[in-house]
């Protein structure tokens, strides 16, 4: 059945968002690296499965071997699944994204972030960037167009409001988000028409 995954570093809020999408309580917070299968909720009315995989990149306490397994199993049910995956919201931290995917680049280096969002696209899955944490924020429009700029999106952010969706999902505002998602679900109708 139609799919829309979420996909993130650990500690941006997944198990937040995924809350306020879906109305269960989630384990925030949880150990990181328990959450190592794929798990599938419906999305409140809405006619699709919504697919929470496990959050990759930097653990405290997960070996690196065990991260990379990880990543490795994100990508593999991504490849496998591509056909019936109408949207990824790939969510971030907005407060720490641009530092970490700074710190991150380099010429043998792409930022696990970048790296999943290139995959995605280069799949042809729509990607939404659910930017969290915004009440952390003070420069929002800064730090948006920056992301723009990190993800080779031309600035100013406003331009990919289909895109990039600042949210703070803790305080349940996360209609830029929704709103996002519903667009790239109602472009994928039309062109089944
Ligand atoms: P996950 O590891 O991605 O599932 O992240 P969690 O949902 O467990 O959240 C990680 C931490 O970020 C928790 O302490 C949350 O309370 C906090 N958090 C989640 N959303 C927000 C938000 O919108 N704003 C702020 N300031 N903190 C948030």
């Amino acid at each position: 059945s139609a799919e829309v995954v979420l996909v993130g570093r650990s500690n941006v809020g997944k198990s937040t968002l995924m809350r306020e999408l879906t109305g269960h309580t989630f384990d925030t917070g949880q150990r990181p690296g328990v959450t190592r299968q794929p798990n599938h909720y419906d999305w409140n009315a809405e006619d699709f499965v919504l697919t929470d995989l496990p959050g990759f990149g930097f653990m405290k306490g997960v070996p690196d071997e065990v991260r990379e397994e990880i990543k490795d199993d994100i990508v593999a049910y991504l490849e496998t699944y591509a056909e019936q995956i109408l949207v990824a919201v790939l969510v971030v931290d907005g407060k720490a994204v641009i530092d970490i995917i700074d710190r991150h680049s380099g010429p043998d280096e792409i930022p696990h972030d970048v790296e999943m969002f290139h995959f995605l696209r280069d799949m042809g899955i729509p990607v939404v960037v659910a930017v969290n944490k915004m009440d952390k924020v003070p420069d929002r429009d800064e730090r948006l167009d920056a992301l723009c700029d990190r993800l080779g999106l031309l600035p100013p952010w406003k331009q990919w409001q289909e895109t990039i969706a600042p949210i703070t999902a803790k305080r349940g505002s996360i209609d830029p988000m929704t709103e996002a998602v519903r667009h790239h679900l109602h472009e994928q109708q039309r062109d089944d028409l």
